[in-house]
């Protein structure tokens, strides 16, 4: 072979990571339709209504809201790249506050109650989840409380009275599907005097007496998801309820922090990886001082930029579901993936306005939209301080 031949850049050649098989792209492609025909044509509408409890019925009926979840209760038995899959083709919706409701569903609230659940807490909340029957919310942040999560006041004190209850008082904040959600999943403080073992999950109907849904709050970004205020007032909630240990919710909470963390990572990358892409269209077609604007080095160098650290983002992420997958439990690389991801996006969709000029700051281009509606990455699921706090302890200083 002649060594111009050997030597010829394949720029189009795709790389995939060896997590992902056959199976998994023929998922992929799948879900894309869902996504392309059933959810993107309504982003902007939904932006405006919040999106409608009929898209978990739809996804619960083919298959999307189980794909890793054990066959017995309902799920698809696959393994942890399908959520991956899920969530890089969800962000096809261009619907950020979309995404981000489904992935409290399947990614954030109901993996604690798979891998803690009761046989009869499977059967009654985890089988309609799967078939998106039931929405689920997850209660951790508090208006006092957020980064700080052992600071929160929320108690469930078991009634000396009726032994096989607990009484919840307190309230929760920013709670996404909170509104919409038949159950939650509440952090709660059982014993404040017993610190990091004072701590217990439970699963609490929404409809329970003494639940109100104060407030739809009004956000930045993530227009189409619901985002709520909770006040919890002697809430009875039956003992069978109970999540996990009791004592052990403050671990078991971080444990579920950690997969939140790693599914916003790549859903971080797949969204910037599209503004990337369109912003790239433009780039070709726009024009100024009699080129387009792709062709000037500035332009260009800025995407060559971009798409370095996308890429790092990337494999970043794909390496630590990786060790996920092995069996490792790499809170480190967690933590460096959700930080890394998040602030790489938050600058691409910043430069990808800047590339689109004043139509970049308009609605119709749909960039803005991503640019507000990524910024939440950075302070959601833990923020970048509390990561780089968390990195930085690892190292024992
Ligand atoms: C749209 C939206 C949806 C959300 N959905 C949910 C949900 O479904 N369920 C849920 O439980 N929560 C949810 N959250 C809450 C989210 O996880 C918290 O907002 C986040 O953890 C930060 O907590 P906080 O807002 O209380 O900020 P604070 O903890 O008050 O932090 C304020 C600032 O101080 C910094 N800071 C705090 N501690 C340190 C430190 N040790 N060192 C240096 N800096 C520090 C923070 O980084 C931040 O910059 C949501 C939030 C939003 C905005």
């Amino acid at each position: 072979m002649a060594p111009e031949q050997v030597l010829k850049p394949d720029h189009a050649a795709v790389a995939r990571h060896p997590i992902f098989t056959d199976e998994h792209e023929a998922m992929r492609l799948e879900i894309r339709r869902f996504v392309e025909t059933e959810l993107a044509p309504h982003a902007e509408e939904w932006e405006e209504t919040t999106f409608p409890d009929s898209v978990f019925r739809r996804m619960g009926e083919l298959g999307f809201l189980g794909l890793s979840y054990p066959e017995e209760h309902g799920g698809q038995g696959g393994d942890y790249a399908y959520n991956l899959v899920l969530a890089e083709e969800l962000a096809r919706s261009n619907c950020g506050g979309l995404v981000m409701g489904v992935a409290v569903h399947t990614d954030m609230a109901n993996p604690p109650i798979r891998m803690l659940g009761t046989e009869d807490q499977k059967r009654r909340y985890l089988e309609p989840a799967m078939r998106g029957e039931k929405i689920a919310c997850l209660g951790i942040t508090e208006p006092d409380a957020g980064s700080d999560v052992a600071g929160i006041k929320t108690t469930a004190v078991r009634d000396p009275a009726h032994p096989d209850e607990f009484v919840v008082n307190g309230s929760k904040v920013f709670i996404t599907n909170g509104h919409r959600a038949d159950y939650i999943v509440l952090v709660t403080k059982t014993d404040p005097e017993a610190g990091y073992g004072g701590f217990s999950l439970f699963i609490v109907d929404m409809d329970s007496p003494g639940i109100v849904r104060e407030k739809r709050l009004e956000k930045l970004g993530m227009h189409a998801s619901d985002t709520a205020l909770l006040s919890f007032t002697d809430v009875r909630v039956p003992a069978e309820n109970l999540l996990g240990e009791e004592g052990k919710g403050f671990y078991h909470i971080m444990w579920e922090l950690q997969g939140e963390r790693l599914i916003g990572a790549v859903g971080a990358v797949a969204s910037a990886q599209l503004l990337i892409d369109r912003t790239l269209e433009y780039a070709k077609e726009r024009t100024a001082f009699g080129r387009p604007i792709g062709k000037f080095q500035g332009i260009r160098w800025k995407f060559a930029e971009m798409a370095t650290k996308l890429e790092a983002a990337r494999q970043l992420n794909y390496e630590t579901a990786r060790r996920v997958m092995a069996g490792d439990y790499p809170v480190r690389e967690i933590s460096m993936a959700k930080l890394f991801a998040s602030r790489i996006a938050c600058e691409i969709a910043d430069e990808c306005v800047q590339i689109h000029g004043g139509n970049g700051y308009m609605k119709e281009y749909g960039i803005e939209r991503a640019w507000r509606d990524l910024r939440l990455n950075r302070i959601g699921a833990g923020t970048d301080e509390t990561l780089l706090e968390y990195i930085g302890r690892s190292y024992g200083i």
